[in-house]
């Protein structure tokens, strides 16, 4: 069987972790490889490199830095763990991906989302996620979540609330625009409830590759 990528998106506090790890033991028990794996990061450099990104010191970095940056990283990411794990017939469950950069650097830092398009593509080299889900909730959900946690706040989640509505809005507006390879989900459902949704989809996938 070929592999398959799929990636989950979110603001932080969506619950898009519980989900990778629901379908990460769910396709474990039915004895189908997985991987599970995560941006930015992933590999040794681009851990690296998220230490650079989430660490609250770096409060004077510039957009145009970070941008480079989260492609940096997913430029290594892709060629040197994500591409060998797909060509091997593994199931890659990724947290966050490109739709991350759409709706952070495009609707929260304001980049145009045409010139996103481009400079991803070359960070990526072209791949695309099977089918990316989004977890969709209000960031008062999302900060009670965050806060029930007893989480400290990194370098991204010291921006307002206004921040994390524009990129709400904005990962709306993603799964709206590409119907095909998106799936926007109530993120504030039963974790069960949504889980049962995203493994529907992704045995789906995964059927649809037995029959060819
Ligand atoms: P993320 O990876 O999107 O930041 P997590 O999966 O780590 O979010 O979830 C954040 C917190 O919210 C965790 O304490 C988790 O148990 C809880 N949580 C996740 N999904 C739900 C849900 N559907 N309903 C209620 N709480 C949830």
């Amino acid at each position: 069987m070929r592999g398959f990528f799929f990636t989950f998106e979110g603001i932080d506090g969506c619950g898009k972790s519980t989900q990778l790890k629901e379908a990460a033991s769910h396709l474990e028990k039915d004895g189908i490889p997985v991987l599970v794996t995560r941006e930015p990061g992933g590999t040794q450099i681009a851990e690296k490199i998220r230490e650079i990104l989430i660490s609250p010191e770096n409060s004077e970095m510039v957009n145009e830095c970070e941008l480079l940056l989260y492609l940096a990283a997913r430029a290594q990411h892709v060629r040197e763990k994500i591409i060998p794990a797909i060509k091997k017939g593994v199931v890659v469950l990724c947290d966050r991906f490109q739709e991350a950069t759409f709706a952070y650097q495009g609707f929260g830092r304001g980049m145009s989302l045409e010139f996103l398009q481009k400079v991803n593509g070359f960070a990526t080299g072209g791949l695309m996620p099977d089918c990316t889900f989004i977890f969709d909730v209000p960031s008062e959900v999302s900060c009670r979540r965050m806060e029930m946690m007893g989480k400290k706040r990194d370098r991204l989640e010291q921006n307002g609330s206004d921040f994390f509505d524009r990129i709400r809005k904005g990962y709306r507006i993603l799964a709206e625009k590409d119907p095909e390879g998106c799936l926007l989900i109530d993120g504030s459902r039963e974790i069960g409830e949504i889980s049962e949704i995203v493994y529907k989809k992704i045995n789906k996938f995964l059927k649809s590759a037995l029959l060819k």
